[in-house]
């Protein structure tokens, strides 16, 4: 690992104002991307600024039609959420799954969402609820988000703070994950409002997308069965040492009929 300088703001503006002062800034969150990123040579920030003090971004509330979740809050916090198990349990349920006991304790969910991970959990609840995510300067729609493999919005500097969940009527992930890592080969999450269907996938392709075609076959027929012939384009889906573009495509519709036959 290179040499860097360590900080440890009090607050969102003493971070931003660290790293508008910096050569090469990073933020730290639960680090474990960026810590064996800076290992393996892959990032050398100059500067790392560790949002861990930063009490404003942790926690997790009920409003009225939402769940707001701090950015910095840890996987298990949301895992063992009594109020996440009541408001929006696949939320829990997601992050319950996520890596082992130690991610689950270091890693945090604005860490994984502003990361954008092609298979990261959290980017598919995230586009499946429609949340809205809140920076330091502003907030924006899940549908505007993630842009691709390791690549979101986010400008530099720019700090996630919470992430907005609406509240659903019902809702489900469904992950196959890879037995060594636990992260998603393919992760489908389904959710249902008003009689609308939102479908977002993980682990398929560059980045979390929404399957449009299913979605909208199941928003006039939500069973299994409907969803049965739906061939997803292989050539859009990630090809690797776990799983080819041809099992992925095939295994999205297959997860999504996991999930939908769950929620019934
Ligand atoms: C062995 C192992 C197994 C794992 N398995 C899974 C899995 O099954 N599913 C899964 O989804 N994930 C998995 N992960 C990833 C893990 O869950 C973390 O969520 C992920 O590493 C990023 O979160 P972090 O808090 O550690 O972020 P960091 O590593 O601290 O940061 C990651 C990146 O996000 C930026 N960043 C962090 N927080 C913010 C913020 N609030 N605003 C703006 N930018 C920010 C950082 O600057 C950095 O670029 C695994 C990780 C490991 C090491």
């Amino acid at each position: 690992m290179y040499g860097f300088k360590y900080h440890r703001p009090q607050t969102i503006e003493e971070a931003t104002k660290i790293f508008a002062a910096c050569e090469e800034g990073s933020y730290l969150a639960g680090g474990h991307t960026l810590l064996p990123s800076m290992k393996q040579r892959l990032a050398a920030p100059t500067d790392l600024i560790d949002l861990a003090d930063i009490s404003s971004m942790r926690g997790i509330r009920e409003e009225k039609d939402c769940v707001v979740i701090g950015a910095l809050t840890k996987h298990e916090e949301v895992a063992s959420s009594e109020l996440l198990h009541n408001a929006i349990p696949s939320i829990a349920d997601l992050a319950g799954n996520i890596g082992d006991a130690q991610v689950r304790n270091r890693g945090t969910m604005g860490g994984s969402i502003a990361n954008s991970d092609p298979a990261a959990d959290y980017p598919s609840a995230v586009l499946g609820l429609g949340a809205v995510l809140v920076s330091d300067k502003r907030e924006i729609e899940a549908d505007e988000f993630f842009l691709g493999m390791f690549e979101t919005v986010l400008e530099e500097g720019e700090i996630l703070k919470e992430v907005r969940f609406p509240k659903p009527e019902a809702s489900v992930y469904k992950k196959f994950p890879n037995p060594a890592s636990r992260y998603a080969v393919v992760g489908v999450f389904v959710a249902r409002t008003m009689g609308l269907v939102r479908v977002a996938i993980t682990g398929a392709g560059p980045c979390v997308f929404r399957a449009r075609e299913i979605e909208e076959i199941l928003t006039k027929d939500f069973s299994a069965e409907a969803i049965r012939n739906v061939r997803l384009d292989a050539d859009l889906m990630n090809d690797d040492m776990h799983a080819s573009a041809d099992y992925r495509a095939n295994l999205c519709v297959v997860m999504a009929q996991r999930a939908v036959r769950e929620l019934i």
